[in-house]
């Protein structure tokens, strides 16, 4: 009954929207945010994201999140004149399920703050969590009383270049990118950007050429001369004079 009144939301062509009319969604938004900075009413702005990200997962490999389970307290942050919370090394792999839940030396603790005997969580975080700020510890890598120093962070940051995989640039990128942004907050950084410039490999790759392969399709091996190499790129029709 009324699902004929349900406006359009797709893409399309502007009807009955003035000097828009006619025009589609695309070119219709620009104009119309044009249109709108004229007037002084708005502006044009690139958003950013970040979707819920879980951090958790049941494996040995990662930081472990400071959390004990009490009996009395239930849910309790270990303080931090305790941590960090290490990683026990005597750990057994069995290929079925975390390691780290039959660890009883690690599981078995007591309850910041009530004494009474407690669980760790075993639960590590995902490796994104380190690699989101790692390059901070890098410039105070021996500083054993703090993740950094903020000076010598200031003076080494931000990053130069970002080499990375493509893949990075909505996962990695926009969490070290946060994580920036969440220090800077707390006041432990001055930058508002973790990396200057970025240059993604796949761009690199594919340009790549396997010297071995090449010769072997021309009939050569590593011992033939640069100017045999030569000879047979212009007998193919590779080099031009
Ligand atoms: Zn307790």
């Amino acid at each position: 009954m009324g699902e004929k009144k349900l406006p359009y939301t797709e893409k399309g062509v502007l009807v009955n929207s003035g000097e828009f009319s006619g025009l589609d969604s695309e070119t219709a938004k620009r104009k119309i945010t044009e249109k709108l900075e004229q007037l002084g009413l708005g502006r044009k702005k690139v958003t950013y994201r970040l979707r819920d990200w879980n951090i958790s997962r049941q494996r040995y490999w990662g930081t472990p999140i400071p959390v004990v389970y009490c009996q009395k307290c239930g849910i309790v942050p270990v303080p931090e004149n305790r941590l960090p919370v290490k990683l026990p090394l005597e750990v057994e792999f069995t290929g079925k399920g975390n390691p780290l839940a039959t660890n009883e030396d690690f599981v078995k603790t007591t309850c910041p703050k009530c004494g009474l005997p407690a669980k760790r969580e075993t639960d590590t975080m995902d490796t994104f969590f380190d690699s989101s700020w790692y390059f901070l510890r890098y410039t105070d890598p021996k500083n054993e009383s703090k993740p950094f120093d903020e000076e010598k962070a200031n003076y080494w940051m931000p990053v130069d270049i970002y080499i990375g995989g493509i893949e990075h640039a909505v996962l990695h990128l926009l969490y070290a990118r946060f994580f920036q942004k969440f220090l800077r907050d707390l006041g432990l950084t001055r930058y508002d950007e973790p990396f200057e410039r970025l240059i993604t490999q796949g761009m690199v790759l594919k340009k790549w050429v396997s010297i071995r392969k090449l010769l072997e399709s021309l009939g050569l091996n590593g011992d033939s001369t640069v100017g045999e190499l030569l000879e047979k790129l212009r007998e193919r029709g590779y080099l031009k004079e």
